[in-house]
Formats: C-alpha cells, structure tokens, sequence
C-alpha cells in the first residue's frame, strides 16, 4: 500500500540519525506527537546502526549528549534495552535492540531516558520499525524418537527449556565482555539456518535460533566473549550444551558439542576453549549451534560480532593506551 510505503520511506530518513538540537533545530514542532516522529531532549543524539529491525536482528545504539551522562535505560515494548558507557567519553552510551525471531511485525516505541552528571533528565523517543525475518524452510529427516518423543522426554524437555528460560530471565547487572565478539570457531566468519523454519518428518517444529557453524567433530569451541558459565550440561535437543552470560541480559549457547571443558561458574576469557565440536542432541552431523540471547531476544548472533567487531573502538584504544 503507497500509504505504508510513503511511512517507510520516511523511517529511513528520519530514523537513521536523531539529532536534536531544540536551541537550533527543534525536530517537534508544537502540537507533533512524539508517537509519529523521534525526539530528543535538547542536547542529545541519537542513532541507530539501521533504519529498520527485521525479526532476529539486532540494531546498536548511540546516545551522545553536549553533557557527561551519568545513566542511560532503554525500554522497548516493555523489555529493557542494555545500555553501556563507551571509553569515548563519558557522554557518549551504547546500548543493543535485541529483536526475538519471532517478534511480531510492527512499529514499537523505543523510549531511552536518563541523567546527566549534574542530575539533569534527558529522553529519546524513537518509533522502531520490525519487518518480517526472510527465513527459509527445511525439510529433516530425523531419528523418530525426537519427533515423538516419550512423556518422560518430553517432561526433559520441558523442563530444560525453563531452565533456559529463567537464565535468560536474569540480567547480570554489570557487563562482563569487553571489547568486541568473536565467532567461536578459528577460520569461520560465517554460518548457516538462522531462523529455519523446520519441517520434521512432517511436522513443523520451532523456528531455529541461532546459527549453524560448520566444524569437524574435536574441533575447540572458543568463548565469544568474556563471560561467566551459566549452564554447562547435556540436553535432550542441543545435547551437550554450554551458556555463557555476558552480562547486561546478553548470553551466548553453544551447542551439540562433543566435550564440555567447563563448568557452572567458570569465569572464562574471551577466546577461551570451553568445549570441542560434536554431533550430540538432535542433529544430522557434527557442526556447532551458536546461539546469542539480547535481553531474552534470540537474535543472530553473527550480528554481534559485526556491530560490536571491527568497530568497536574499545579494543584499540585501549590497546594503544598501554605501553
Ligand atoms: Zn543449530
């Protein structure tokens, strides 16, 4: 409809770089309602590392304002958006949008508000736009026990995806990594099914959440980040499985592994080995399930490395800050 179209279109234009600048510019003319249109106090700005979200994505963000900031939150359609100083300074916050795969199409409010160091309130407000995800369908064969497992399966099964849940659930307050992601395996930069729709001997499953990354059974698992050990233990699906909390509601999954080499409350490196590659749980060969959680949103976690990667500042500055 051109009447959508013509609303995309300026999404794309509007939403891209908030500037607001209210001395000068003032981007709310009295009488605009803030639903329609993004705002920021005076002296702030905001980005986003693109104009629209899609199911799955994961968008950065950046508050910068003319005064230091003390705090900064976000809320998006009632989740918590994780929010970091950045080493630039102290007036200039990184947060992540974490959009779940199976968030439903639509446009949600981004509201991020906080403080200056002199105690002053500041506030954005920036409609998000969420496109459906362009996921393909896959047809499996697998052994018959997965597709109709046993009440006492499907009890474990349950139960391990609380357990799942309630991880996901807390948000470690301070962040753990620093610096920027890495894919877990040497040499591979990317990875397949993310968001697969999967069709098993028949009978549609759940969507898939996280990405496939190709690897020979021994292969060593590498931490994406720095991190605490959550969970690390045999499940029905992904068999042995490892999570890492990263802190600030992030956690990476890992998955199929053949050898676990850590356990709960291990505090790794980034980097650091914490299992090798397998074919244990549900799948068809060896291969390693990667998976990223953002404030209880799966999203691909190829995505992390990309927005926090190469741009990160964080890593050089600190690097070249030391003798
Ligand atoms: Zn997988």
């Amino acid at each position: 409809m051109s009447s959508q179209d013509g609303t995309v279109v300026r999404r794309r234009r509007m939403c891209f770089a908030v500037v607001c600048l209210a001395a000068t510019a003032p981007l709310l003319s009295p009488g605009a309602t803030a639903k329609d249109t993004e705002a920021c106090t005076a002296g702030t700005t905001l980005r986003l590392s693109a104009p629209e979200a899609s199911q799955g994505s994961l968008l950065l963000i950046e508050v910068k304002s003319t005064k230091p900031l003390a705090e900064v939150e976000g809320d998006w359609g009632g989740r918590s958006v994780p929010f970091w100083r950045d080493v630039a300074g102290e007036a200039h916050q990184k947060g992540l949008l974490g959009v779940d795969l199976e968030k439903a199409p639509g446009k949600y409010e981004l509201k991020v508000t906080g403080q200056t160091a002199s105690g002053e309130k500041m506030n954005c407000s920036v409609m998000v736009a969420v496109r459906k995800g362009r996921f393909a369908t896959e047809k499996l064969q697998v052994g018959k026990q997965f597709v109709e497992p046993s009440p006492e399966q499907i009890k474990r099964a349950d139960e391990e995806r609380q357990k799942l849940r309630d991880i996901f659930d807390r948000a470690t307050p301070e962040r753990l990594w620093d610096g920027k992601f890495r894919v877990p395996l040497d040499g591979v930069t990317t990875g397949a099914n993310f968001g697969r729709r999967r069709i098993l001997n028949g009978n549609p499953g759940s969507p898939h959440g996280g990405v496939d990354l190709p690897g020979t059974t021994g292969t060593p698992v590498h931490a994406a980040q720095r991190g605490r050990v959550v969970l690390a233990e045999e499940l029905f699906f992904s068999g042995n499985t490892v999570v890492v909390d990263h802190g600030l509601g992030i956690y990476t999954f890992y998955g199929h592994l053949s050898e676990i080499g850590v356990k709960v409350g291990d505090a790794l490196e980034a980097g650091a080995v914490l299992g090798k590659v397998g074919a244990t749980g549900r799948v068809t060969g060896p291969h390693l399930h990667w998976g990223l959680t953002v404030e209880r949103a799966r999203v691909n976690p190829l995505l992390i490395v990309k927005l926090l990667g190469n741009s990160s500042g964080e890593v050089a500055r600190k690097k070249s800050s030391k003798p």
